[in-house]
């Protein structure tokens, strides 16, 4: 049997991992396929920011990976995928499959907003460390104003991180916006997390403005929707991820690019192709998946078991939910080696930060 990953990030790896532990490399092969040679662990982009991590700490060899799981690693995106021939089409190449997973995650988008796509972002490794590059290049003896729009998670560790590099710096003049379309920090979480993160950025002087959509971006000058008008020294957009663009041309069910699947994670309809991470919309007796490293992990883990289910013949395990859209939870970190922890709507602050390293360092140790 042959088994055939696209995307090798969180969702990817999990996947290959797992399935390896259940499967020896007799019963099925394996084939990874990546554009990247590395994992990038994204929750730790924002430090890249503040020099906490380098690129190589946080991000992780495929090659090796694939090669200490039995497993082929194609470095090389997918441009297509023949359904009804069961072949991934890369190049020239046609790679055959039995089993198909797309864990090809999301990517950043810029709604439309003009201007916004000539900003700052640090959604991929390279986009972070082009961040830090354009940091450092500005003058700090004067004035200086950074816009970070959007206060998500990402923005929220952004601006933690900012501060750090100020302060690092001496940067007294360097002052911080966070600007948020809708009425509070951190829309997903209920209001103790977000108040609490407000008012810790506020004590340390950033600029706080909900309620303001951006406009329109042109170099430093933010138009927002309000007519209101800012002129900064850097954007940094952190706000939204669309489904990857790959993912949009498989005319597989969706939900705006998002592809449905199954109470399995096989996308609707199709008994052999899985989705899981970020490119996947679950949805499991109404209780919608959030787009996180747990979800991503834990549906790895299932299709993992549901392809090894198939190949015995055996029945498929439903998947249950574990890190929601109506129950999010998330480390948060909030800069000076501090974060909170967010569980079943409530905010854990007593080691928080040291717990998301240990986590992270822990992650990390499947590439060595
Ligand atoms: C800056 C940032 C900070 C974040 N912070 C957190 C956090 O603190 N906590 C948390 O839980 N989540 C966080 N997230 C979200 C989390 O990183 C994602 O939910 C997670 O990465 C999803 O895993 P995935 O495997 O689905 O996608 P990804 O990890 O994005 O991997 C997708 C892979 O697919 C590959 N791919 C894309 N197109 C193709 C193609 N055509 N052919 C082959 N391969 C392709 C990509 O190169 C990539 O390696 C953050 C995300 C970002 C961007």
């Amino acid at each position: 049997m042959k088994l055939v990953v696209i995307g090798c990030g969180f969702a990817g790896v999990e996947v290959v991992g797992a399935i390896r532990k259940l499967l020896s490399k007799d019963e099925l092969e394996i084939t990874m396929i990546d554009p990247r040679t590395r994992l990038e662990y994204q929750a730790s982009h924002p430090e890249i920011l503040s020099g906490k991590v380098t690129p190589e700490e946080i991000s992780g060899d495929l090659a090796k990976f694939a090669a200490k799981h039995d497993a082929t690693f194609v470095n090389k995106a997918v441009e297509s995928v023949d359904f009804d021939k069961k072949v991934v089409k890369v190049g020239e190449e046609e790679i055959p499959y039995d089993y198909l997973v797309i864990a090809t995650g999301g990517q950043c988008t810029f709604f439309g907003v003009p201007g916004a796509d000539k900003s700052y972002t640090v959604n991929t490794l390279a986009d972070a460390v082009r961040t830090r590059k354009a940091l450092e290049k500005l003058d700090l003896n004067k004035e200086v104003k950074i816009a970070v729009i959007g206060a998500g998670l990402t923005g929220v560790e952004v601006v933690g991180e900012l501060n750090d590099y100020f302060k690092e710096k001496n940067a007294k003049n360097a002052k911080i916006y966070l600007i948020e379309a809708m009425d509070k920090v951190l829309p997903p979480f209920k209001d103790n997390v977000s108040n609490y993160v407000r008012k810790f950025f506020e004590d340390r002087g950033v600029e706080i403005m909900t309620s303001k959509g951006v406009k329109s971006i042109d170099g430093g000058h933010i138009v927002l929707a309000d007519g209101t008008e800012l002129d900064t020294d850097m954007v940094i957009w952190t706000c939204g991820i669309q489904c990857s663009s790959l993912a949009t041309t498989f005319g597989l069910e969706n939900v705006r690019g998002w592809i449905v699947t199954d109470e399995y994670l096989r996308a609707k309809g199709k008994d052999d192709v899985f989705v899981i991470g970020d490119a996947a919309s679950v949805e499991i007796d109404g209780v919608l998946c959030g787009k996180n490293v747990e979800e991503a992990e834990k549906q790895g883990q299932t299709a993992a078991v549901n392809i090894a289910n198939l190949i015995k013949g055996k029945p498929l395990k439903k998947y249950k939910p574990v890190n929601t859209v109506s129950d999010p939870r998330a480390f948060i970190s909030l800069g000076e080696n501090k974060a909170v922890m967010v569980f079943k709507g409530m905010m854990f602050k007593f080691m928080a930060y040291r717990l998301k390293k240990f986590i992270e360092h822990h992650y990390m140790k499947r590439f060595d």
